[in-house]
């Protein structure tokens, strides 16, 4: 591919530079765009480390819009996309203790009403029946019958097999070093080799890294990297395999926690974040303690299990909550599709094609597209 000829450059071959390069060598792009990714595999970071859960419900109803349409194709991906199914539907449960039983049933409220019907309102007793193996102080809850677990291998093969059929070059273990600007516009990349590819436009893509590659380079966003661990247990001869992933709502003290089946064992996350540095950020073994209390409190069934593996990620936090996915409101041939936080998997088909749309100008989403504009993460637009 001839550098001069390079309409979209998209930093970063997590899942949101995958689904943005696949839509857009579906609309006849792919021949004009390259992919950089700084490690040798793809999703090797948070789009290779996460629960795999597709949960669609989110706090915002936006949100929550793009992850049930995204859902959709998940379930129902394109000919040819995966030989195996993208979902193993085998149920999701969502349940609050008394403190946040109305603000979870606002979500389920917020939803289109079509949809709404296809989850199930459950009282107290009712979530017990679903999951009576759960001793967390449970007064409602929600099942999703369609939702359970993403194959997040066929998913991230499936978007880059399809980008690279469609025309996409995807260069693996080539690291953006910095943003070239030229008369405040931003006009390709320097890779840490040397060498510098012109574009039109470059994709920020990033994932935990976007931020700070986006600053460098004179933009005003601002995104929050934030750690997140993980926990499976070693197997248990007694655990049902088709156990429904389990999302409980405690109160203040308690927080969040969830929990799935996993090879035998339970993968089980107490929902904790802090702020990190992408460039330097480790386990904390304190985490690790904090899921055990949490395990063994709300799954004392469990309470003799063995941690197998425990390990955490990055997920890239906006102030609201929503997706960063437009041009940069200050820097000219700069372009967002960050800030995924904890539901980049379950949305990563319709952010794509959100993306795609508004590099192309031809989005159809105006009101969508503007409720996840950068320009209102700028730091003036935060004070
Ligand atoms: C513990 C945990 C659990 C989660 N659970 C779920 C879940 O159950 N369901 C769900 O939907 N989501 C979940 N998520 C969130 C989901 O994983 C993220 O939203 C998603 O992976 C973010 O994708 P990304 O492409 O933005 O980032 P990444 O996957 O991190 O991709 C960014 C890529 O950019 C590359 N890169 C960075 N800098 C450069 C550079 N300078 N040059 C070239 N390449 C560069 C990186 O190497 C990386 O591969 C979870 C996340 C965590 C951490």
């Amino acid at each position: 591919m001839a550098s001069e000829h390079i309409r979209f450059l998209i930093i970063g071959g997590g899942i949101a530079g995958l689904s943005t390069a696949w839509h857009l060598s579906r609309l006849e792009e792919g021949e004009r765009t390259i992919l950089v990714e700084a490690e040798e595999h793809l999703a090797s970071h948070s789009s290779g480390v996460n629960a795999a859960i597709l949960r669609s419900l989110a706090e915002d109803s936006i949100s929550t819009a793009i992850g049930l349409r995204s859902a959709r194709f998940l379930r129902e991906p394109p000919t040819g996309f995966s030989e195996t199914p993208l979902v193993d539907a085998f149920g999701l449960l969502l349940a609050a203790g008394p403190e946040r039983s109305e603000e979870l049933a606002s979500w389920v409220s917020a939803m289109e009403p079509g949809v709404a019907s296809r989850c199930e309102s459950l009282e107290a007793h009712e979530v017990l029946l679903r999951a009576p193996w759960f001793a967390g102080n449970v007064t409602r809850g929600f099942w999703f019958p369609e939702e359970g677990r993403i194959d997040i291998g066929a998913l991230v093969a499936g978007f880059a097999r399809g980008a690279r059929q469609g025309g996409v070059e995807i260069r693996r273990g080539v690291r953006v070093e910095r943003l070239i600007e030229e008369q405040g516009r931003v006009i390709g990349v320097r890779l840490s080799s040397g060498e510098e590819i012109r574009a039109e436009t470059c994709v920020l893509a990033a994932g935990g890294w976007a931020g700070a590659l986006g600053a460098a380079a004179g933009s005003k966003i601002r995104l929050r990297p934030t750690r997140r661990h993980l926990m499976v247990t070693a197997p248990q001869s007694d655990l049902d395999r088709r156990w429904p992933v389990l999302w409980y709502f405690g109160s203040r003290e308690e927080g969040e926690f969830y929990c799935r089946p996993e090879g035998g064992g339970l993968l089980l996350c107490a929902c904790d974040i802090t702020d990190v540095d992408p460039e330097r950020y480790d386990v904390d073994s304190e985490v690790r303690r904090l899921i055990a209390s949490k395990a063994s409190r709300f799954l004392p069934g469990l309470r003799d299990a063995q941690a197998a593996h425990f390990w955490c990620g990055v997920r890239t936090l906006t102030e609201d909550g929503r997706f960063a996915i437009g041009p940069d409101p200050d820097v000219e041939g700069l372009f967002w599709v960050a800030g995924l936080g904890g539901s980049g998997m379950v949305c990563s088909a319709e952010l794509g094609r959100l993306a795609a749309g508004g590099l192309l100008g031809s989005s159809s989403d105006q009101d969508i597209m503007e409720a996840l504009s950068p320009a209102r993460l700028t730091q003036s637009a935060l004070d």
